[in-house]
């Protein structure tokens, strides 16, 4: 059976835990050669390397903190020595923040932003000059991209602002060269960012419609989705996976 990511070279920052490990392991088991970045967790992309290249996938980590926007470019260059071609970008690294405006310090301002904004703006402008016509861009924004929900969350919340506004704005810029660029904003999804036990966790449960939390897979999924066959005439959408959250 033919794999549907066959022979596409994918990079994914973020993929040592939670949401990206999961569309790591979904777009290497759909047939895709996968590189992806981690800053933090060396033991956890290790394994997840070794796990799916036993299994078979051709899967490289690659240390890139994204603290450092100014390092994306080189980034882009090292994966495209290595794999010849860059078919698809998924930005997911990403952090949180909580806190109301007058007590967020301006350290914490620029860290959200180089690594939610800044760094995924890097990587993209220097990708998108090596990518083909039929390439993909994949963001993971959020829920709160769309929609300031709750109080004490404005630095996350513009954060992910401009990374839906990035998608729609780069789908009209590129999509004359054949490149499709889409926003994927997950609801609450089990991750170690937001784990499903506790307290706040019910209260986020009861906000959906679905009354549950996600799981990372049911994000990948769709990131896998949109990087295959049969997404080649959607780009600059904004696709919720939130259990009906923003419904
Ligand atoms: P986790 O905290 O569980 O995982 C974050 C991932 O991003 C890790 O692989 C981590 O790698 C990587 N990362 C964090 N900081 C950096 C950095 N400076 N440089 C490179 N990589 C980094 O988060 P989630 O999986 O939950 O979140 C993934 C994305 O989904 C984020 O963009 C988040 O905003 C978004 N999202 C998550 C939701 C949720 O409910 N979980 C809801 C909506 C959106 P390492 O450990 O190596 O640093």
């Amino acid at each position: 059976m033919i794999k549907p990511l066959k022979a596409q070279n994918i990079l994914v920052t973020g993929g040592s835990r939670g949401i990206g490990a999961a569309i790591v392991r979904r777009l290497a088991y759909d047939g895709a050669n996968v590189g992806f970045t981690y800053s933090r967790s060396d033991t956890a992309a290790a394994e997840l390397t070794q796990m799916l290249t036993a299994e078979g996938a051709t899967v490289k980590a690659y240390h890139a903190d994204a603290a450092r926007p100014q390092d994306m470019p080189a980034l882009v260059d090292r994966f495209i020595e290595d794999f010849g071609r860059l078919d698809v970008l998924v930005n997911n690294a990403g952090v949180f923040s909580g806190a109301h405006i007058g007590e967020i310090d301006a350290a914490e301002y620029k860290r959200v932003m180089q690594i939610n904004v800044e760094a995924l703006f890097m990587l993209t402008n220097a990708a998108a000059g090596a990518m083909q016509a039929g390439s993909r861009i994949v963001n993971i924004s959020s829920v709160l991209g769309e929609r300031a929900a709750v109080a004490g969350l404005s630095l996350y919340n513009a954060s992910k602002f401009a990374v839906t506004g990035f998608s729609r704005s780069w789908a009209q810029d590129l999509g004359p060269r054949g490149i499709l660029v889409n926003a994927v904003q997950p609801g609450p999804i089990n991750t170690e960012m937001n784990p499903e036990d506790g307290e706040k966790a019910d209260q986020m449960k009861q906000q959906t419609a679905l009354g549950r939390y996600g799981q990372p897979n049911e994000v990948a999924g769709v990131v896998a989705f949109l990087a295959g066959p049969d997404a080649t005439y959607i780009t600059g959408a904004t696709v919720n996976v939130d259990g009906g959250w923003n419904a």
